[in-house]
Formats: structure tokens, C-alpha cells, sequence
């Protein structure tokens, strides 16, 4: 089965091994982030629609499972826009949980619906979920995420902390930083007072690593971003994070039991989602590595995928 709306697993530095779902199907999204992977956004909006279907990523979910697919270790929800703008979000949830009872589920939010108490309520289903909040300055808020009408930093952060108040899941809060553009002492400064009202349980702060949608996002040093993380250590709940325990080495069994075709498709439905390096494709799916380097030699070949040189790596993504 082709799938439209499940990717990877990819191995994410902040979840492990997981399987992302799309719940947009096309680039929808409240923000038009400059630094975005997945390119710019077509349908700029606050409105919420059932843009993908529960019934079509629930039936998918059930093929993943039934056809014995790497066993991932967080579902998490979220493909080319916002996810939370899916009317159908708390189905997708629960159906989710009913189908893989022991994976979690993660939602990816840019925090722009969390004022919305139908939001709130709907994502207490699930165990982690991982706003961002790349800069409390408003001026860098409209340079950085370009918000849709009707998306203020105001409407942002008391969503946020209205949010933390009843969720009994974690909380991975992110924050980017674009060279030039949120790096300032104010935002830091801004950020310093607002995380320890949050109590996210972990902050991740980040660069790019992958081709974004503008030439203007351009990453910060690694100093930076080490005075980042330090400056904003101590910001979180105490008790911290226990990652999930690794599964490599059941997922590599599982991949290397797959037929070359269906890993192929895996590869494949990957690289449709965002593009990625060789060894980042390799990692997630658990396949070796002359295995990895013969689907992507056939995919080239056959010009499914193409290939680009950025931020000093070779990635590849999905021919249109
Ligand atoms: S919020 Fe996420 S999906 Fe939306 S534009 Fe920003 S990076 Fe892209």
C-alpha cells in the first residue's frame, strides 16, 4: 500500500524512532515560517477543516500495523502545516492510541490554536506534545513565522500556559534560531522570564540543519546556541525527561525482513516529507548500509528522488 499520509519512521533527536503522520495533505498552515523544510505555505489560515480525513489516516495506521512495518516508538502528528488546524484532531488521537495502545502519541504545534479551548481539551489526549515559540519580540515574530491574520504572540502564549495548566503529558518546548533575526539579548531576555511560568519539561534550542523555505534563514553558531542553552538552563521542571529506550535494533530486524520494493516506498514516502541525507534515511529505517545506498542508487535512476548540496551535505528529496 502507497500511503498518503504516514512518513518515515524518522529518528527525530527530541522523540526517537518515530512514524509522523500528515494531517493536512498539502502545505496548510497559520505561520509561513522563513526557516520551514517543507517549503512555503500555500494556504496561510486560522480556519480549522477536516482537511485530512480521520477515516483515510486511521485506515492507513491499521495497514501499517497489519502489514508489520517498523514498530515505531512515538506516533507523532503533524506533516505539512499545522496539525492542529484538522477539525478531525481528537479521532485522529484516539484512534491512534486504540490502534498502537502502547505507542504514544506527539503532537508538533506552532502554539498558534492553543487559545482555542476545543484544542486544549481535544490534545489532552496525548502524552507529549511539542510547541514552538521561536521569539516573544514582535517585530522578529513577523520576520521569523510571517503569522496569518487573527495570530498574535499574546493569543500564543496565554494558550501556552492556559494548556500547561491541565495537561498531564510533557511538554518539549522549541525554540529556533535564525542568524540575524531571533538571536537578540531581548528575546533571550523575554524568554528567560516566560519558559519558568510554562514549566515545559525540556526546552530545545536549535538551528537549522535542513534546506528551509528562504534564503534569509540562515543557522547560527554553534557558540550561540551554546549560550542559548546555557542562559536558559534551569528553566524547566525539575524532574526532567527519560527518552523512550531504543528499538534500533527490532526496527533493523523488521527492515531488513522487507521486501526492496516496499523499501523503496519507505525511502521514498520519507523523502516526500522533508528532505534528508543518506544516513538520516538510513538511521531511521534501520537498514544497512549497502542496502541504503542501493534503493537510493534505483530511486535516482529511475528519478524519484534528486538531490541537493546545502549547509555542507548532501540531502535528497522526493522529485516533484
Ligand atoms: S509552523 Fe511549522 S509547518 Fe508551519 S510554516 Fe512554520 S515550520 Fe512550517
Amino acid at each position: 500500500m502507497q500511503f498518503k499520509t504516514l512518513y518515515g519512521p524518522v529518528r527525530s533527536g527530541r522523540l526517537g524512532l518515530s512514524l509522523g503522520v500528515d494531517l493536512l495533505g498539502k502545505r496548510i498552515c497559520s505561520l509561513d515560517c522563513i526557516y520551514c523544510e517543507v517549503g512555503p505555505t500555500r494556504i496561510h489560515t486560522l480556519e480549522r477543516r477536516a482537511y485530512m480525513p480521520a477515516r483515510t489516516i486511521l485506515e492507513e495506521l491499521r495497514s501499517w500495523k497489519s502489514q508489520g512495518l517498523p514498530r515505531p516508538e512515538f506516533i507523532t502528528l503533524g506533516g505539512l502545516g499545522e496539525p492542529c488546524l484538522n477539525l478531525e484532531l481528537e479521532e485522529i488521537i484516539i484512534g491512534s492510541r486504540t490502534i498502537f495502545p502502547d505507542i504514544p502519541v506527539a503532537v508538533l504545534t506552532n502554539s498558534t490554536l492553543l487559545h482555542d479551548p476545543a484544542v486544549r481539551r481535544e490534545l489532552a489526549a496525548t502524552q507529549v506534545i511539542l510547541p514552538s515559540l521561536d521569539t516573544l519580540v514582535p517585530s522578529e515574530f513577523i520576520k521569523i513565522n510571517k503569522p496569518c491574520s487573527g495570530v498574535t504572540l499574546d493569543n500564543i502564549t496565554t494558550g501556552l500556559l492556559e494548556f500547561r495548566e491541565r495537561y498531564a503529558g510533557r511538554i518539549f518546548l522549541e525554540i529556533l534560531l535564525a542568524r540575524g533575526i531571533n538571536d537578540s539579548e531581548e528575546n533571550l531576555a523575554r524568554l528567560r522570564d516566560f519558559i519558568p511560568r510554562l514549566k515545559p519539561d525540556r526546552v530545545d534550542v536549535v538551528t537549522m540543519t535542513r534546506p528551509g523555505a528562504s534564503p534569509l534563514a540562515k543557522a547560527v553558531d554553534e557558540q550561540t546556541l551554546i549560550a542559548w542553552r546555557t542562559a536558559l538552563r534551569g528553566t524547566t521542571k525539575k524532574e526532567g525527561i527519560q527518552q523512550p529506550a531504543s528499538i534500533q535494533g527490532q526496527t533493523q530486524d523488521l527492515a531488513q525482513d522487507l521486501a526492496t520494493d516496499a523499501q523503496r516506498e519507505l525511502v521514498l514516502n520519507s523523502l516526500r516529507r522533508r528532505p534528508q541525507t543518506i544516513d538520516q534515511v538510513r538511521e531511521a529505517l534501520g537498514l544497512d548500509p549497502a542496502q541504503t545506498r542501493a534503493v537510493f542508487a534505483d530511486l535516482t535512476a529511475q528519478g524519484a528522488i534528486q538531490h541537493a548540496r546545502e549547509l555542507g551535505e548532501d540531502f535528497f528529496q522526493a522529485a516533484p
